[in-house]
């Protein structure tokens, strides 16, 4: 064989031909890739570098998740008491929603960037880092369907204050089943009528406002993307009613809460979105925030391993640290690898966010795998500290108990895996493949 051109030149006429319209192919897939690197600003350019002001963000969430975060986190988790002086504190930073876009008076990070600051956060305290930054699910759907005078006004009032907003779509009778939602709203007039009761709503004793999933059309025939619509609610409109604060097994300080509503009226001008899309509008909103949730989760993991690595770097069995008995390293191996991994799914799935690439498949299983990364890394840690691992004296336990909540909210693992498989049939019965980069 001799190279023509920088074509290979096989001797058999097949071989020769294969050879030269793979070379073709690459060269076209090289130039068809510049001209969409040019002309969609780097859709797919591959980096894995922060740029210096995302460092910076990082640099400045962690200082704060350390410095203020962390000391407070076991007086939270003990108390369950509301983080506010934390929370005031993390908006007069610009730590709280950073995602709120400038014209509306926010800081205008994009999705990476706020992945950085949530993981960060998480280190600290998962619990604290939900009290800041819950708002983020109720925010998104106002992001994707708020007209100008709903984004400025209701995202406006986000970026103003240290105020607390709430997404309220669970009920008791439905969690991942988003189509049995029974909470209703009629239209009266120039006004709906709100009547249900939502549950597990993060942030609801304190919310400013409500991002409300309601049932608009009566007949259980209709489809789910027709039957449901949206609705912004102030917090302090006639009939609603918030619950006690549930005792949850971890991220305790954030508040939980039922929400009820009985003959609230809301003006027409609050319709988010189209009346009838409110479906579509509720579920597009977790395209934008898993990827913020699986950070989350990262910032637990990551935790899990400085501290397992540190104390066996510390404590000594059979006359050496227990981090030179290959049983305990290779737990950490199986961290680190998780954590590094789990870091490249989010940030990718963040990226496409940014990048307006549809990423509900990215968005999943970065959600997932991170959440499964944050249990078993919490998990290794607690062995690793062995009795002291059990005991709330050391920090460990707590990110155990912090880190379940991962696999449940924002759609469940089972959830994701669904979300997974139907995109992958999907692909592979239109491509017959699973994924091509
Ligand atoms: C601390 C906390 C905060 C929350 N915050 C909010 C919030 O702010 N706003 C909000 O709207 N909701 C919130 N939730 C609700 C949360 O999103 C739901 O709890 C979650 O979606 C699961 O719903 P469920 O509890 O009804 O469980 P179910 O839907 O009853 O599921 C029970 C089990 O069955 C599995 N399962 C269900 N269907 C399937 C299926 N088809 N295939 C396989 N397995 C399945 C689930 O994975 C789960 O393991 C919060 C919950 C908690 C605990």
């Amino acid at each position: 064989m001799c190279i023509i051109n920088g074509v290979p030149q096989a001797s058999g006429s097949f071989l020769a031909s294969l050879f030269t319209s793979f070379f073709e192919m690459l060269s076209n897939r090289v130039l068809s890739g510049l001209s969409r690197t040019a002309n969609r600003s780097g859709v797919r350019m591959m980096s894995f570098d922060l740029s210096d002001t995302q460092r910076e963000y990082q640099a400045a969430a962690l200082k704060f998740s350390k410095e203020v975060m962390l000391p407070a986190a076991a007086h939270h988790d003990v108390t369950g008491e509301f983080p506010w002086e934390i929370v005031k504190q993390a908006h007069s930073l610009g730590l709280m929603n950073p995602q709120i876009p400038e014209e509306c008076g926010g800081p205008g990070l994009n999705n990476v960037e706020t992945a950085l600051v949530v993981e960060a956060l998480s280190y600290g305290c998962s619990g604290i880092q939900l009290a800041i930054m819950g708002p983020s699910l109720a925010i998104a759907p106002v992001l994707i369907a708020g007209n100008p005078e709903q984004k400025k006004k209701y995202l406006g009032m986000l970026a103003e204050e240290p105020l607390i907003a709430s997404y309220c779509v669970s009920e008791p009778g439905a969690g991942s089943d988003v189509n049995g939602v029974k909470t209703r709203a009629e239209k009266k007039g120039d006004e709906w009528v709100i009547n249900g009761s939502k549950m597990w709503i993060t942030g609801g004793g304190y919310a400013k406002w409500f991002f409300v999933l309601a049932r608009t059309n009566p007949d259980p025939k209709c489809p789910p993307g027709k039957a449901f619509t949206a609705f912004v609610v102030d917090g302090d409109a006639t009939g609603i009613s918030r619950g006690k604060k549930e005792i949850n097994m971890g991220q305790r300080c954030a508040d939980t809460r039922a929400i009820t509503f009985e003959d609230v009226r809301v003006p027409a001008a609050n319709v988010l979105g189209a009346e009838g899309a409110g479906f579509k509008v509720a579920m597009a909103a977790f395209d934008l925030t898993r990827p913020g949730v699986a950070a989350g989760a990262l910032g637990v993991a990551w935790r899990a391993l400085d501290e397992a690595s540190k104390y066996s770097l510390e404590r000594k069995t059979f006359g050496t640290q227990i981090a030179n008995h290959q049983g305990v390293s290779f737990m950490l191996a199986d961290m680190a690898i998780n954590l590094e991994l789990a870091r490249l799914i989010t940030y990718r799935a963040a990226n496409d966010v940014d990048k307006g690439v549809r990423s509900s498949y990215y968005a999943s299983i970065a959600k997932c795998f991170a959440a499964d990364t944050a249990n078993t890394a919490a998990a290794n840690a607690v062995q690793i500290f062995g009795g002291n691992g059990f005991n709330t004296e050391y920090p460990v336990e707590k990110l155990m108990r912090d880190a379940k909540i991962y696999q449940i909210y924002e759609g469940t693992s089972q959830i994701q895996r669904m979300v997974i498989a139907r995109t992958l049939l999907q692909t592979v019965a239109q491509t017959g493949t699973a994924s091509t980069f």
